[in-house]
């Protein structure tokens, strides 16, 4: 996606530990007038499909989803993280590792939100090694919903989570897929995609 690629290399920041920073209009302060391109991309590529649902993940996820979901029609649900043990209610739990805290968490979704009948469509705002997506996607199956396919915004293809899932059989669709980064230099360097 042209537009998110250009805003990437104008306002990313690359970090030590191959973090990208897009903390100026991603991950704290939001463009909603981005956010929206992104929202009819991702609905867009995923036109052919019978969506019901938006699952995501606390915190930075909510954002992309509910803007996304006004393009699909249909509400989102939000993985809460916990680290207490003793959860209340009936709720699916699975545990997933952070990439950028470095810690195991639990992640659990309400089983009032998940049902079988549902179609749901994963969206995160970033891909590294694969953790969120993979426990999102355990919630859809111990649901025992249909998993549609995963929508991104930021893969970094240079680390395993994208062949991790597309090696999972699930459909990933991700905006810009960055393949390498200096943070020497503060080059981005992005995969040609053909959509
Ligand atoms: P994964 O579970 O795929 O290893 O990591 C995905 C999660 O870690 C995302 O939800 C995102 O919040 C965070 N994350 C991973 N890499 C980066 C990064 O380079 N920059 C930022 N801002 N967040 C990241």
């Amino acid at each position: 996606m042209q537009l998110l690629e250009e805003r990437i290399r104008k306002d990313g920041i690359v970090k030590e530990g191959n973090v990208l920073k897009v903390d100026s209009f991603l991950n704290h302060q939001m463009d909603i007038r981005l956010f929206e391109e992104i929202g009819r991309e991702f609905k867009r590529r995923f036109r052919d499909e019978e969506i019901t649902k938006i699952l995501t993940i606390e915190a930075s996820g909510i954002g992309i989803a509910c803007i996304a979901a006004q393009s699909f029609h249909v509400p989102v649900v939000f993985a809460k993280k916990t680290k207490t043990k003793n959860i209340a209610g009936d709720v699916y739990v699975s545990r997933v590792e952070s990439y950028t805290h470095g810690r195991i968490y639990e992640i659990i979704v309400s089983k009032d939100f998940l049902k079988q009948e549902d179609r749901v469509l994963l969206i995160d705002d970033f891909l590294a090694n694969g953790k969120a997506l993979e426990g999102l996607a355990d919630l859809v199956h111990q649901a025992g919903a249909d998993l549609v396919g995963a929508g991104v915004v930021i893969e970094k293809g240079f680390q395993p989570g994208g062949e991790i899932i597309r090696s999972k059989g699930i459909r990933l669709e991700s905006l810009a897929i960055v393949d390498a980064m200096d943070e020497k230099t503060g080059e981005i360097r992005f995969r040609d995609q053909e959509n």
